[in-house]
């Protein structure tokens, strides 16, 4: 089975003490690549440096939401140089956040859209944290899209069918975490048997809102297969088939030739 975690955060301080050991069990359990994802311009030095030191770890370059309000001068050019590096395969994240009162709202709209201009500049796609702001997403989307077509992904998506429906028609991935795995969560089995299976990405996000049945502990790379398993069963398929058709769907988002060098 080929697995790839597009989003988790392995630059965290939950994995100071056992890094090496966490992606090696991610390797063990068929995780053939993961994407670490930067949240403040430090964040995103050490997702480069990581994906610099294993051959299937690559990394995203951005300031997540709820800490553009702590952005200083100078940070957002850092993020700007990071984003030619070879091991950078993707801007974020970024979006809007709307359940944290961390940043004003107009500081999210233009973070955002600075994120969006530079996944263009850069040829990188980009990837879009969404919390109770679906409206003001598809609508900035939207806007976005005026310029040109769109490559990104809504990373854990946890929003409404209409929702995804508007994100796949802007050319959008939807990639989904292990909320799609809690027990009363069949609404979002439904949107996410409503994803055509080339546009379906998976993530854990850890080491946050671990799957079934890791429910409440620390998340890591490793547990993706639980939620590949899940999303397998909502759409009928082999777990391995679906993680390859996730798998080869994430290589192509990314364009990421070769997953080891
Ligand atoms: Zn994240």
């Amino acid at each position: 089975m080929r697995l790839f975690d597009t989003h988790c955060h392995l630059d965290e301080p939950a994995f100071d003490g056992d890094r090496d050991a966490v992606i090696e069990r991610a390797r063990a359990a068929g995780v053939v690549a993961m994407l670490t994802i930067g949240t403040t311009a430090a964040s995103s030095e050490k997702s480069v440096e990581l994906a610099k030191r294993h051959r299937d770890v690559f990394a995203a370059v951005g300031v997540q939401p709820n800490y553009v309000a702590e952005e200083k001068l100078g940070e957002w050019e850092r993020i700007v140089a990071l984003a030619g590096d070879e091991r950078v395969v993707a801007i974020g994240e970024t979006g809007l956040d709307r359940y944290w009162d961390y940043t004003p709202f107009e500081a999210q709209i233009e973070a955002f859209d600075r994120h969006l201009d530079l996944s263009r500049t850069s040829g990188k796609p980009f990837i879009v944290h969404c919390r109770d702001a679906e409206a003001d997403i598809v609508a900035q989307l939207r806007n976005a899209a005026a310029a040109g077509p769109l490559r990104g992904v809504m990373h854990s998506f946890a929003g409404d069918p209409a929702t995804a429906e508007a994100c796949l028609e802007l050319g959008l991935y939807i990639s989904f975490a292990g909320m799609v795995t809690f027990k009363r969560n069949d609404a979002l089995r439904a949107v996410a048997k409503a994803v055509p299976l080339d546009r379906l990405l998976i993530e854990t996000d850890a080491p946050y809102l671990a799957p079934m049945p890791h429910r409440g502990k620390r998340n890591e790379p490793a547990f993706v297969a639980h939620t590949a398993t899940v999303l397998a069963n909502v759409h009928g398929l082999p777990t391995d088939e679906l993680a390859e058709r996730a798998t080869i769907n994430a290589r192509t988002l990314f364009a990421i030739d070769s997953l080891s060098r």
